[in-house]
């Protein structure tokens, strides 16, 4: 039996969906290490630094929680962490059909790799980082959608970049 489960993903940047997925786990495993992924098909608005800090300050409240990144393939990771189990969340219909290919592509690429899977609260059903980031692009409000703890910090990462790209 292992004790740690990974939760690998992209947190670009991390939501309230994230953090609702990663307190249910953190009350099953003893430890929960979070992933996140260097390298993404996925464009990134934050970068991996940017990601890990703000995934790292919006979750220190929960003790057995541990953030860090990882590059290369996410079963690989897990069993480099001496764990055996991928968590991932699941939202609504639309969710399903990707989740379950990537979970039947990481059982073909190791048996010893088990997937689950945990479901949020409704309020966060239809909450996704893309969401996040066409709210803070319009210059909208992402108060309830991330962390109270680093949602200043996060707009005003935002606000640096678009600075940035004038
Ligand atoms: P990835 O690029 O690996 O999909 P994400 O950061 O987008 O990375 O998501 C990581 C995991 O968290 C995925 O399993 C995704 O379905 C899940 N997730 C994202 N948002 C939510 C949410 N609002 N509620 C539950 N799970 C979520």
């Amino acid at each position: 039996m292992k004790e740690i489960a990974i939760y690998p993903g992209t947190f670009d940047p991390i939501t309230n969906g994230h953090i609702d997925i990663i307190e249910r786990a953190a009350g099953i495993f003893k430890k929960v290490i979070i992933g996140v992924a260097e390298e993404t098909y996925k464009e990134c608005m934050f970068t991996l630094e940017e990601r890990v800090e703000l995934t790292r300050e919006g979750t220190k409240y929960i003790p057995n929680v541990e953030v860090e990144s990882f590059s290369g393939l996410a079963v690989n990771y897990v069993m480099n962490r001496d764990s055996s189990v991928m968590i991932r969340g699941l939202r609504a219909v639309s969710d399903f059909e990707y989740e379950l290919q990537i979970a039947l592509a990481n059982r073909t690429l190791s048996e010893e790799v088990e997937t689950i899977f945990l479901i949020p609260q409704i309020k966060y059903l239809y909450l996704s980082s893309s969401l996040v980031k066409q709210i803070l692009s319009a210059g909208g409000s992402i108060n309830g959608y991330v962390p109270e703890s680093i949602r200043e910090k996060m707009a005003e990462k935002f606000k640096e970049k678009k600075q940035y790209e004038l």
